[in-house]
């Protein structure tokens, strides 16, 4: 059809206007009538019109059915429109005149059908194209219908992601102007079909023209015929358009058709699934937007923010994986801060954590020591809370009689068996008490064990019991253990001992306390005191009866029925039952065959011996009690829990044992260490060290042993324990011994016979105590020992300068007065000069009247001269004084 319409067009545009008149001669006329497809009939002027010779017009080819060039169609409602089409077929019919002319009638009749058929076959192909132009103009509703959703869609996305990157917003841009394209396409294929419908409008006055166009074929003219009908029922409906003028249907076709091949010829089947069609373009169309956009920055994925477990160390795979990232993302993070790591490359919690949070996550730390979370300190119902004894720490000064009253409470002379001077074995005991209460007593070693337990977070004190002795009154120790105990926040009891002593002053005693902000009752204060006499056995029970009623006040519970837990009160090796801890039970019941762990050991309980040393089967809170069945010896202050399974106890002590390892690694690589260290070390290099190697009974003797000595070092001297442990010195401790040059020291432990022989061998001095404060004392002097010694200086006596003589062989020798004080010889001088010391030197000659002499006293003149000096003058003052050397002591 377009084809056919523009050379109509052309035709028309050629052609002149004086053309076609009815009248003119040579022109033959007939009705045709012409019938469509769909009813309606047309009757049809045929104008033949004759060839002129020599006419300007061609030829007029010879008319087929497609293109009957003589016939002019007249419409009946436009004779002028249908006028146009005689036009264009009037000249061709004035050439053709000659021709035509030798057409019979028949041959015009068949020409006539000829026509008629064309014309039913035209009108078929039309209705078919008007059909297609429909279907295309739906389509094309629904994609603008569509291109209008996703734009809007598109809008929104807009709003939402305004702050979204450069990148995207060009993309973004990009679409739009796609979309304006196509819009603009569109709207240019508009106004294309329009010229291509005003040439029906320009056809109109046409029907002036049709002479003119000789040549024209004929097939234009058909089409013109047919085109109005087209119009009239394309009009309302291109008009539905409602972009500028009305747009006839045949119109967009010519814009349309390429789209419509793309997808294919238009058959019944597509044209009913072109449902379908459209869902799918709505979503094909999302995806070309988010082509145009570019994959980066296609929308954001709906982040996940996650609890990211991190551990100490983890690798940036691992990392990505918990926090749902894409690996190269942490890499990139990790990048831009100067950290460039691979895939399989570990960081650190800290790095992790940054970066964690950087993207949004939250953070979870966690720890290898993880393997211990639950194992203590788990919270008990308060409805299963049952009372419990009491436990308490006697602590005071040594010699205050603090064995002696445990002794005396537990009725049982220890006193008479031990060393004296201080408590060196370590047990606890439970005694009852007048009123029926349990009170478990703890003998510590030291008031430096009880912090070093409290250090390790073992509370295992409740009450303190201060001992004083009333004859003695408070001392040094005195005061350390009313440090601990507040310290600790622990509730203290002050017992003044030895009342029975004629010189007993217990009055003394509380008044001294005042100093030390201990107001004793009495005093107006809340601290309870008792006067006893460990001794005399005087007062004991009120004694108890007092730490009962401290107790009561505590309120102290807990629950006796869940598994135990504890504390290692003593641990030591025995030869006959292996590693043996003293363990204070502090919530619930240890029982014979739990699986226990203390501190870096675990081991199945095989007995349980009391604190009379009777087997028993369970434990219970406060009960202080022996543990057969350790795997190795735990240390005093490690805390003690039952676990369900034996694996669960290897996993924890494997755990503290690589610790412990690591601990010590560092100790020992920090001694040659980091940079700082080596500086400290720099700065203290004139420190002098005395090493030792210490052995004892038990762990608890040790660790008092090694508090204090350490406790002794100062910045000039300091002892280091380089070796320690519990049991007998062996050969290898003397070998440790010799090569450090140091003594080894053993604590109520002796040396093997082998031991003793290699130490007499390579001379290394083995000493035995059995009182930590003669051990510590021997310590101090040894290391006072190391100190450098002070000078001092003593000012002996000045002279002043009268004279200079010049004394051949001697040189210089001036002539002095004694001012004040005396000068001796040998002494060590000073040249003062306007009171500044010019030189220090010593003097090489005292002489008084050409002797020498010893010394020379104030008011007396004397000649004396410099040790290689010579440069002294009149009026210089003369400093005489001596230096002393004094030893120091720590
Ligand atoms: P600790 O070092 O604090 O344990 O003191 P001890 O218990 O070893 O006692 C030291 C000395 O004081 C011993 O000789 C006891 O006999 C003596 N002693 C302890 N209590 C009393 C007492 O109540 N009266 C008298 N007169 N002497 C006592």
């Amino acid at each position: 059809m377009t084809d056919t319409k523009n050379p109509g067009e052309k035709t028309l545009s050629v052609a002149p206007t004086k053309t076609l008149t009815l009248k003119r001669p040579g022109v033959e006329q007939g009705v045709v009538r012409q019938s469509f497809s769909h009813g309606r009939t047309k009757a049809v002027v045929v104008e033949k019109v004759k060839r002129r010779i020599g006419g300007e017009g061609k030829p007029e080819p010879a008319p087929t059915p497609s293109a009957p060039a003589p016939t002019t169609v007249q419409a009946g409602r436009r004779p002028g429109k249908s006028g146009g089409a005689p036009t264009s077929g009037a000249p061709a019919a004035k050439p053709s005149g000659v021709v035509l002319r030798t057409l019979t009638e028949e041959e015009r009749s068949a020409r006539a059908h000829a026509l008629a058929d064309a014309k039913v076959r035209e009108a078929e192909e039309r209705k078919v194209a008007e059909e297609d132009a429909r279907r295309r103009n739906e389509q094309d509703a629904r994609e603008r219908a569509e291109r209008e959703a996703a734009e809007a869609r598109k809008r929104e996305e807009e709003d939402r992601r305004r702050h979204d990157d450069e990148a995207k917003r060009r993309a973004e841009q990009e679409a739009k102007k796609r979309f304006g394209e196509e819009e603009s396409k569109a709207a240019a294929a508009a106004p294309k079909p329009a010229p291509a419908a005003r040439p029906a409008p320009t056809t109109r006055p046409a029907p002036a023209r049709p002479a003119t166009t000789t040549a024209t074929p004929s097939t234009p003219i058909n089409l013109r015929n047919i085109k109005p009908e087209a119009e009239e029922d394309e009009a309302p409906r291109t008009v539905r358009r409602g972009s500028g003028p009305p747009r006839p249907a045949p119109a967009p076709k010519p814009t349309r058709t390429g789209p419509a091949k793309q997808r294919g010829r238009l058959t019944v089947v597509t044209a009913l699934s072109a449902d379908e069609e459209r869902e799918r373009s709505v979503a094909s169309f999302r995806r070309r937007v988010q082509r145009l956009k570019g994959h980066a920055s296609s929308e954001p994925k709906e982040k996940l923010v996650r609890e990211v477990t991190i551990p100490e160390v983890i690798t940036i795979q691992e990392l990505a994986n918990r926090m749902s990232e894409r690996a190269v993302d942490v890499i990139r993070m990790l990048m831009k801060q100067g950290q460039m790591v691979k895939i399989t490359d570990t960081v650190d919690a800290d790095t992790a954590q940054l970066v964690a949070e950087e993207l949004g996550h939250t953070v979870k730390r966690v720890a290898e020591s993880d393997v211990e979370e639950g194992l203590f300190d788990l919270v008990d119902d308060p409805d299963d809370l049952e009372a419990r004894p009491a436990v308490v720490t006697i602590m005071g000064h040594v010699d205050h009689g603090k064995t002696s009253l445990l002794d005396a409470i537990r009725h049982a002379n220890v006193v008479a068996g031990e060393a004296g001077g201080i408590t060196q074995h370590i047990g606890a005991y439970q005694v009852t008490a007048p009123s029926g209460a349990k009170i478990t007593f703890i003998d510590t070693p030291g008031h430096a064990a009880f912090t070093a337990m409290r250090a390790r977070g073992a509370k295992v004190t409740d009450i303190v019991v201060l001992v004083v002795a009333a004859d003695d009154g408070v001392m040094p120790q005195t005061i350390e253990a009313i440090q601990h105990a507040k310290a600790a926040k622990v509730p203290m009891i002050v017992a003044i001992n030895k009342i029975d002593k004629p010189d007993a002053k217990p009055d003394r005693v509380r008044t001294e306390l005042l100093q030390h902000e201990v107001q004793v009752e009495s005093l107006g204060g809340d601290v309870l005191d008792v006067e006893v006499s460990a001794k005399q056995k005087i007062n004991l029970d009120r004694l108890l009866e007092t730490i009962g009623l401290q107790a009561e006040i505590l309120e102290l519970k807990a629950n006796p029925r869940r598994d135990a837990e504890g504390t290692v009160i003593e641990a030591k090796l025995d030869r006959g039952r292996g590693p043996v801890a003293t363990v204070l039970v502090q919530r619930g019941t240890l029982i014979v065959s739990d699986i226990v762990v203390a501190g870096a050991e675990w081991g199945r309980v095989r007995a349980l011996v009391s604190d009379t040393g009777d087997s028993i089967e369970e434990a219970g809170p406060s009960v202080p009690v022996e543990i057969l069945g350790f795997n190795g010896t735990p240390e005093a202050g490690d805390r003690l829990a039952v676990v369900d399974s034996e694996a669960r106890a290897r996993e924890v002590t494997n755990y503290r044992a690589r610790q412990k390892r690591e601990k010590q690694a560092a100790r020992a690589s920090g001694m040659r260490g980091s940079l700082e260290q080596m500086m400290s070390q720099l700065k203290t290099s004139g420190r002098k060290d005395l090493s030792l190697i210490i052995k004892a009974d038990v762990q608890g003797s040790l660790e008092a042993i090694i508090g204090s000595v350490e406790k002794l070092g100062t910045e000039e001297v300091a002892a280091r324990v380089i070796s320690a442990g519990v049991g007998a010195i062996t050969e290898s401790d003397v070998t440790l011994a010799e090569a450090s040059n140091c003594p080894v020291i053993g604590f109520n432990v002796r040396a093997h016979k082998e031991a003793r022989e290699a130490a007499e061998r390579a001379g290394i001095e083995i000493r035995y105590y059995n009182i930590i404060y003669n051990l510590v004392d021997d310590v101090k002097a040894a290391m006072s020992g190391l100190l450098p010694p002070t000078l001092r200086e003593t000012m002996l006596g000045n002279a002043q300068i009268l004279d200079i003589f010049n004394v051949s062989k001697v040189g210089k020798v001036a002539g002095c007065r004694v001012t004040d004080g005396t000068v001796e010889r040998g002494a060590n001088v000073r040249l003062i000069r306007d009171n500044v010391v010019i030189h220090e030197g010593k003097l090489s000659q005292l002489k008084r009247f050409k002797d020498d002499a010893k010394e020379v006293s104030a008011g007396q003149e004397c000649g004396m001269a410099f040790e290689s000096y010579q440069d002294m003058r009149v009026g210089d003052v003369i400093e005489c004084y001596r230096v002393e050397t004094v030893q120091r002591t720590l």
